[in-house]
């Protein structure tokens, strides 16, 4: 698995802030009282939460995660709740993932 280099930084930073940019304008739709009709598709809910919550959610842990990079925090990169290395793929794919395989879902 490859690591993160300090020259992967910059374009996952870039992926963090569209993706803070679309759930703040999701956000807003959701506060407006429009219900886009992907949200449970694309946040993965569990049943039961109210929409802005859930958007509320995504956006925390996007903000988080880009503090933690700005911060030269190693937990970027690495799994919440045992620590390991997500690896350079799977940042790409989900740059705000903060949780590996095995521990996703908790
Ligand atoms: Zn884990």
């Amino acid at each position: 698995m490859q690591a993160l280099a300090p020259a992967d930084l910059p374009g996952l930073r870039a992926a963090l802030m569209r993706r803070g940019l679309t759930l703040a304008t999701l956000l807003a739709e959701v506060l407006a009282g429009k219900r886009p009709p992907s949200l449970q598709q694309l946040l993965n809910a569990r049943p039961g939460m109210r929409p802005e919550e859930v958007v509320r959610l995504a956006l925390e842990q996007v903000e988080s995660r880009r503090r933690l990079l700005d911060a030269g925090d190693d937990r970027f990169g690495r799994c919440d709740v045992c620590g390991t290395a997500l690896g350079l793929t799977a940042m790409h794919e989900v740059p705000w993932a903060d949780r590996c395989h095995q521990h996703a879902g908790i």
